[in-house]
């Protein structure tokens, strides 16, 4: 009878749908220790910027499990996505890095200003590496670049401000590669920082030439041209491969705006 009723409730089990996609994007504090971050760390959670982010992917999006966003002291001045853990990690240390690089070359204010847009457009970008690991979305060529054009993409969709967080981590790798011009990693996954500036750059001309005519005193015409021409197939790219995990699909251009 007990075998039975166990080869009944497979036979069940079997005839279930799939469990529902019903993850959550979920942000979490740990506990910052020391006071510097324990100021920034009160400071997010009242403004929420990234439950604000979360809540739009949530509503976008159907995840097959929870992801953590874990905003904390992590021990590395770096974010990344750790898809085994099914976490994205914004260290309080990469704030501090930031502060301290933007600090060197700008005034208070702006450094202010630009180290947090950066740590916003890396957020995203640690967004899209989430978005491939957990919705299991393919990519071809480096990872890296694409999900620093997802980031791009992102930014310009929401539009106004937001695009600053493009302009400020173009201008983080600008100072970087300005700066460390000697033993380049080429083995990196990472394209090098002013092929990053260049390409962060080049495609938010892409996006919309007129708004960002500044950037034809710096990057060469023909690569602008060809960005130009890049934008929509990336933005086509990115909606497509997405577009089975919409909760509803939006017209053409507005799917990846937060
Ligand atoms: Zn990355």
């Amino acid at each position: 009878m007990l075998k039975f009723c166990k080869s009944a409730l497979l036979a069940l089990s079997l005839c279930l749908p799939a469990v529902a996609n019903d993850g959550r994007i979920l942000v979490v504090y740990p506990g910052a220790t020391t006071p510097e971050h324990q100021i920034v760390e009160k400071i997010f959670k009242d403004l929420r910027p990234f439950e604000a982010m979360a809540d739009s992917y949530n509503a976008k999006f159907f995840f097959p499990r929870d992801v953590l966003v874990v905003v904390a002291e992590t021990g590395q001045a770096n974010c990344w996505y750790q898809p085994d853990k099914h976490r994205v990690y914004i260290s309080y240390e990469f704030l501090d890095f930031l502060l301290k690089l933007f600090r060197a070359v700008e005034p208070e204010k702006e450094a202010r200003g630009d180290a947090l847009n950066t740590l916003f457009f890396v957020a995203l970008h640690e967004m899209g590496h989430a978005l491939i690991g957990e919705l299991d979305i393919p990519t071809t060529g480096r990872e890296e670049d694409a999900v620093d054009d997802f980031a791009c993409l992102t930014v310009h969709q929401v539009g106004g401000s937001a695009r600053e967080q493009a302009l400020a981590a173009a201008r983080w790798f600008a100072i970087m590669g300005a700066r460390d011009n000697k033993d380049l990693p080429y083995w990196d996954e990472h394209s090098l920082d002013l092929q990053r500036f260049y390409g962060i750059l080049g495609l938010m001309y892409g996006a919309d030439p007129n708004r960002f005519m500044f950037a034809e005193k710096i990057v060469p015409e023909r690569t602008l041209k060809r960005h130009v021409q890049d934008y929509p197939k990336k933005l086509d790219s990115w909606e497509r491969l997405l577009a089975p995990h919409f909760r509803k699909k939006l017209p053409r251009g507005q799917n990846l705006k937060i």
